[in-house]
């Protein structure tokens, strides 16, 4: 198998043959094809697209180059969820609680925070002496005793998009179709759940820019899913602004808290609830969107939800308290109120902007040895289409340095822009629902 004759052919446009896939994702799991020629094909792939023959075969074989977990033990079958990444997107610590509290098994595999988005794991972590890092065992015992657990990707699950992935960030070939797609599909069929509900975003605060293009992602994730013959099903929703108010570690957990009290609700419970829905649906327990929407509901009313978040962080170390007194959360030491500079009606969000302006607060890391600081972050006061007056207060700004505060404030008011010629049409939150029916395997 010759490297460079495979960059070329993809540079012409040609598919790959399923042996030079396997030579690929082998070579970059093991470290035997050198960083720049992974890079070279890369972006070739990035440039010219690959066909859903190649992009299956390459799924599969991310997958193969690592260990495939194994949770039959469990004799059930148990659903995880996945986002392609958002700003305040915190669905997972909202639904894997109620989901789980209605009877579905939940075995989630969760990631960090990349560039301008959020990672569970490091919103998990701002719990006090709360920890992702549990074994297998442990893992597979706290999924079968209270029902779900989240843990971290270990080093021996797809090896392959440990050192693609590295790469794509730093090679600027992340925002493509079959490489989003084989990245995280073959994660999520290593993980061994039975069924697989993927969100995928779409607007100003998403990987893929376009409607178009976030669907033809949906899409072909689906139709791997079809052909590895495991059930995905995705939805593809609106990140035109934050999902929930909060942006950071600790402020999303005490949101999805404040949600799962009752005490808040918003496009973030509505998001969660359709996902919740697909995931109790996937599993068989329920027949009907109707009917999971209604448990889930229900489980929320009851608290049963609450009840269950508080389980697993007790399960995972962490002080289950933060439930019921959201203050043990960690705080930061500046809460400021930011304010318009301008009347009007709020037209645009930039999503991505507010992400990377609580990056530079301290809630995400720019290179990969940075701590987080799990206190720092923005909650937004403010909804797209929103009137607004001047002075008027559009954020809260938590920072722990004082020297953070004027560029932060500055930051969210570019971040929003306004105009004058009345209330725009607010952009639907639900664009698409792709089953395995509706694609061609
Ligand atoms: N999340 C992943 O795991 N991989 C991607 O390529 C993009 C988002
Ligand atoms: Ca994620």
């Amino acid at each position: 198998m010759n490297m460079v004759e495979m960059i070329q052919k993809k540079k012409r446009g040609e598919a790959l043959t399923p042996e030079e896939i396997r030579f690929f994702a082998q070579g970059a799991a093991d470290g035997s094809i050198p960083d720049y020629q992974l890079s070279a094909l890369l972006m070739a792939i990035c440039c010219r697209g690959m066909d859903d023959r190649e992009t299956t075969t390459l799924t599969l074989e991310m997958m193969r180059s690592g260990v495939v977990a194994d949770l039959t033990s469990l004799g059930e079958p148990c659903v995880d969820k996945h986002s392609t990444g958002g700003v305040g997107d915190t669905t997972t610590l909202v639904l894997v609680p109620l989901v789980a509290s209605c009877g579905a098994k939940v075995a989630k595999l969760s990631g960090r925070g990349l560039g301008h988005t959020g990672g569970t794991l490091d919103k998990l972590e701002s719990i006090p002496g709360c920890s992702i890092a549990l074994s297998e065992e442990e893992f597979l015992r706290q999924v079968r005793d209270v029902g779900c657990a989240v843990i971290g990707q270990t080093a021996d699950i797809c090896p392959a998009d440990k050192a693609l992935y590295a790469l794509r960030d730093v090679t600027g070939t992340v925002d493509s179709v079959p490489l989003i797609a084989s990245s995280i599909v073959s994660k999520k069929l290593a993980s061994g759940s039975g069924a697989i509900v993927l969100d995928v975003k779409t607007g100003s605060g998403a990987l893929m820019h376009t409607l178009e293009a976030s669907i033809d992602l949906a899409r072909t994730m689906v139709a791997i899913g079809k052909r590895a013959g495991k059930p995905i099903y995705a939805v593809v929703t609106g990140m035109d602004q934050p999902l929930g108010t909060h942006i950071g570690n600790a402020l999303e957990v005490k949101e999805a808290i404040d949600i799962l009290s009752g005490r808040a609700a918003g496009d973030l419970l509505e998001v969660s609830l359709e996902l919740g829905a697909r995931m109790l649906l996937a599993v068989g327990k329920v027949e009907t969107m109707e009917e999971a929407k209604q448990a889930l509901c229900d489980a929320l009313e009851s608290g049963r939800g609450l009840c269950k978040l508080k389980e697993m962080i007790t399960a995972q170390g962490g002080n289950p308290a933060v439930c019921d007194d959201v203050t043990l959360l960690p705080q930061a030491a500046y809460q400021v109120p930011v304010t318009a500079c301008e009347s009007g009606w709020i037209e645009k969000m930039d999503a991505a902007a507010l992400g990377y302006c609580s990056q530079d607060l301290g809630a995400g890391r720019k290179k990969k040895t940075d701590v987080i600081d799990p206190a720092v972050g923005i909650i937004m006061t403010c909804r797209l289409g929103d009137r607004i007056e001047k002075g008027q207060t559009i954020a809260i700004l938590h920072a722990n340095r004082e020297e953070d505060i004027a560029p932060a404030a500055e930051k969210i008011r570019a971040a929003l822009t306004f105009t004058q010629s009345g209330a725009p049409v607010r952009e639907p939150l639900l664009f698409a629902r792709i089953s395995p029916e509706d694609v061609e395997a």
